[in-house]
């Protein structure tokens, strides 16, 4: 075995580990990046991007097949070419990931394709893809390995009909039905996908609403919205066992409105949640400390291992307990991923200690309406207590919503009354998901809704729904 010197190995190559490389690469640290498959993890190649190719293709087929008489135009003899459009969803991963490894030679990152093991602090264990088996001595070891699909107890994933979101994403044939277990984010956008390209899909999902954590009001739209194209949505249903036959899936439920039913598909697509990539991660000596099966990291993303760090999908965070965000779960996305390793490397390398501010995560759904929102919702701000105002504009007074053929949704926004401060942003409708960074750096700025009023929006665009929104709040809102 072989030793090389740095001053940083991270191990992992999605949005945590290649940010984290890239930016101490930036900072003249000697940087080594080990990933065992495709640079960009999850999020370029499986997860972000070839998702919102396939929803982006969705959309262009649903609006072809339901609005074009709207728009005046006949469209005859449509087809749709589903491995055309899996083709080029995996195109689009193939050159990001391959943009990833130009980043880290402009950078000076050093890149092995690789499995990584920490040995101990410093000493991580290289087992490579076509590369002899070496270890590597580093002063600090970022570790972002991140998350794969999690399995229900008792289905087992076979590849074949019971599947995982990578799998669904890649598909060699369109499947007849398909039913989705999990209505959150992901659950939802494969529900809109497979619906758009002519699929029967069924959604079921043991809690009362889809997208869970979203405001009721985004919750009951989006319902409505999905049943009013025939998708079969089960709220508040248990999933008992499924068994994979020859011809699909037979899944047997039970719940307050599934009572007890079965539901039967040609393929079923598991997304209930992620489980870290811890096996092997650590050697049994190195004593790294997990926290169910995610590595246990504090506020500034240490380990219980000196100058051993975690950041991204792969940790648990543990604030102290007189913290304001103690209790706040850990948000699976690949911004908070990307912003965690910015921030661990900088504090490794002794610059700006920035920290994440986690009550005011911006979340965003793919799904035709789309869904976007930070902060606190109505539920919650009332369930602590807060004196709020609210503001809710509706896309059907905005003249650019109207342009569009876009009418449904709207923009709510949830005010401190008695400060101005912005405390949440709901928002359901076309392009919402490029409405959020206003709000987002809103907050940055603690603007309040005044100044969010009095901030000059063009028209005719989507975004004059959020300074509508405000004016809604504080009672001086115009087209409303
Ligand atoms: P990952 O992206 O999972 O990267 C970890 C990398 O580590 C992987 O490449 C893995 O191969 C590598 N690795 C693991 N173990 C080892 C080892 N021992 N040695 C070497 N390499 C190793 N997030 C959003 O913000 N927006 C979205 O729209 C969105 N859509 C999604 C859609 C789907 C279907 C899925 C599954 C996820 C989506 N996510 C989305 C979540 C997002 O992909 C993740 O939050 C993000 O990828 C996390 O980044 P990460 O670097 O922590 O982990």
């Amino acid at each position: 075995m072989s030793q090389a010197e740095f001053d940083i190995v991270v191990i992992g190559g999605g949005p945590a580990g290649y940010a984290a490389a890239i930016r101490a690469g930036q900072l003249k640290k000697r940087v080594l990046c080990i990933e065992k498959e495709s640079l960009g993890g999850t999020c370029l190649n499986w997860g972000c991007i070839p998702t919102k190719a396939l929803l982006d293709d969705g959309a262009f087929i649903r609006k072809l097949r339901t609005n074009a008489a709207e728009h005046g135009v006949t469209v005859q003899g449509m087809q749709v070419d589903f491995a055309k459009l899996v083709s080029r969803s995996r195109g689009i991963a193939g050159k990001l990931s391959n943009g990833i490894a130009s980043l880290f030679k402009k950078n000076s990152v050093q890149h092995i394709v690789g499995t990584g093991q920490l040995l101990e602090p410093g000493r991580v264990k290289i087992v490579g893809t076509n590369t002899p088996e070496r270890i590597v001595i580093a002063e600090h070891v970022v570790l972002a390995v991140g998350a794969r699909a999690a399995q229900l107890p008792g289905i087992a994933f076979d590849g074949k009909t019971i599947i995982t979101s990578r799998q669904a994403m890649a598909l060699p044939n369109q499947p007849k039905s398909i039913a989705i277990i999990g209505a959150g984010a992901i659950g939802c956008e494969f529900a809109d996908f497979f619906n758009a390209v002519g699929s029967d899909v069924t959604l079921i999902e043991m809690l009362p609403t889809l997208l869970p954590n979203e405001d009721q009001e985004v919750s009951r739209l989006l319902k409505r919205t999905f049943e009013s194209r025939k998708i079969n949505v089960i709220l508040g249903a248990k999933t008992e066992k499924s068994e994979a036959g020859a011809n699909g899936v037979r899944i047997a439920l039970s719940g307050p409105e599934g009572t007890p039913r079965t539901v039967e598909a040609e393929l079923l697509l598991v997304a209930v949640g992620i489980t870290a990539n811890t096996e092997g991660l650590a050697a049994p000596a190195a004593g790294l400390e997990l926290f169910k099966n995610r590595v246990k990291a504090d506020h500034q993303y240490r380990t219980n291992l000196k100058s051993v760090w975690a950041i991204g999908d792969c940790i648990s965070l543990h604030w102290p307990a007189e913290s304001s965000m103690a209790g706040y779960r850990h948000p699976d996305l690949a911004h908070v991923a990307h912003h965690e390793a910015i921030y661990c490397i900088e504090r490794i390398c002794g610059h700006a200690q920035h920290e994440i501010d986690y009550r005011f995560i911006p979340g965003c759904t793919y799904t035709h309406p789309q869904v976007a929102s930070m902060g606190m919702t109505e539920t919650k701000a009332r369930e602590g207590g807060r004196q709020i105002k609210i503001g809710k504009f509706p896309f059907s007074a905005s003249g650019r919503a109207l342009a569009a053929g876009e009418p449904a949704g709207f923009v709510k926004l949830i005010f401190d009354a008695k400060t101005g401060a912005l405390l949440g942003a709901h928002m359901i409708g076309e392009s919402v998901t490029e409405l959020l960074a206003e709000l987002v750096l809103a907050r940055k700025l603690e603007a309040t809704e005044a100044e969010i009023i009095e901030s000059m929006h063009p028209h005719p665009t989507f975004s004059e729904a959020v300074m509508e929104a405000a004016g809604v709040a504080d009672g001086r809102a115009i087209h409303l």
